[in-house]
């Protein structure tokens, strides 16, 4: 049955974010729709309001939850009504050459429905009747949400709903990129520039995997704080400690092992190549401009051997990832609950957002 659900919504570009009284339609085929616990507020829901992620407005954000099924639509049996889930933005069809080789991530079907869901059309109308497009193919900052079962994880209905959603996306992606894409070994060096949302999972991912030095960078104390918190050893504020790159490679005896751009600004993905040792991975987790670039020396290429890749939502492969991550919480080994550092209403969603951007919060999240 349709529902009335209250939802944060991106109306016009460099506009604050509003809340408004939307209808979510039931579920069709092999699709599910989800009363929502949580949602986490990413800095990605920002940077779709902005243009820097582009997506046509107008939009329902929200791409980190978990929450209960409430309705499954029909051919759904990954799922029933009650169970408790996680979202993943990506559906995983399961088909394409991407998920048929492990990379699920990389999802054909996924990068085609990234503002409806898989079929190319939406779930959600506004008062006036007008269709409002699913950001990231999901809008999970609303009461409810219809999403295609490939969207959702089947999660133990014991963890805490705040601690589950953000598995979603900020400790999925850099957690992930940590163990997944850069496969960090135990002993490594690493330095992660930026310690927001993503670059706290990222650290305490290169905690998990054994990493000997993990050299945090930034340029707000606050955030450096927090870094020391989730496990890093040391930590860079280029604004009084000077240039990031010369201190991490002193730090690290000539370079790092691994080094994580984790802010999306060419400025520190060049930092983050030029921070690795010979041999070493540069791994790009931030998102960029569409029209930014970067500039490298090409002549020591052959010869330092370093790896420069992009990590997309930490390598996920979300239905062997997502109940391991939550395994790690449950051992102690990954703090989920720490990263919580405020909750909001529905209604308290703008201060949510003004809230990120102040760097106030390791996350914040919405409680339904
Ligand atoms: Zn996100
Ligand atoms: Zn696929």
């Amino acid at each position: 049955m349709a529902k009335q659900s209250k939802a944060v919504v991106c109306r016009e570009l460099n506009k604050p974010v509003v809340v408004e009284e939307v209808t979510i339609a039931s579920p069709k085929r092999n699709e599910v729709m989800i009363k929502m616990k949580a949602c986490g507020v990413c800095h990605s829901d920002y940077s779709a309001t902005n243009g820097t992620i582009p997506m046509p407005p107008p939009l329902v954000l929200g791409h980190e939850a978990a929450g209960v099924i409430e309705e499954v639509g029909e051919g759904v049996t990954d799922v029933q009504v009650g169970d408790t889930v996680v979202v993943s933005w990506i559906p995983m069809c399961g088909k394409c050459r991407y998920c048929a080789s492990g990379r699920p991530q990389l999802c054909d079907v996924a990068a085609k429905a990234t503002f409806t869901l898989p079929d190319g059309t939406s779930r959600i109308t506004d008062k006036s009747g007008n269709t409002l497009n699913h950001f990231a193919g999901v809008s999970v900052m609303s009461e409810y949400a219809t999403v295609h079962q490939d969207n959702v994880i089947k999660i133990e209905s014991d963890i805490p709903s705040t601690a589950a959603a953000l598995v979603g996306c900020a400790v999925m992606t850099g957690v992930g990129a940590a163990l997944n894409t850069a496969k960090v070994e135990p002993g490594a060096t690493v330095v992660v520039f930026g310690a927001g949302g993503i670059g706290l999972n990222v650290i305490q991912g290169c905690a998990v995997a054994g990493a000997e030095k993990i050299i945090a960078v930034d340029m707000e104390d606050k955030k450096l704080e927090f870094a020391r918190n989730f496990g890093a050893t040391h930590t860079i504020n280029p604004g009084t400690d000077g240039d990031a790159v010369a201190k991490a490679i002193e730090l690290t005896g000539g370079g790092a092992d691994y080094a994580f751009e984790c802010i999306g600004l060419p400025a520190t993905i060049t930092q983050s190549y030029n921070a690795i040792a010979k041999g070493g991975t540069a791994v790009v987790v931030g998102v960029s401009k569409l029209t930014d670039n970067v500039t490298l020396g090409t002549f020591l290429m052959p010869f330092q051997e370093k790896v420069l890749t992009g990590s997309m939502y930490g390598s996920a492969r979300p239905r062997v990832d997502f109940p391991r991550l939550l395994n790690l919480y449950r051992g102690n080994r990954l703090k989920l609950d720490e990263l919580v550092t405020a909750t909001y209403s529905i209604d308290d969603a703008p201060r949510a957002f003004e809230d990120m951007l102040s760097g106030v919060n390791a996350r914040g999240v919405i409680v339904f």
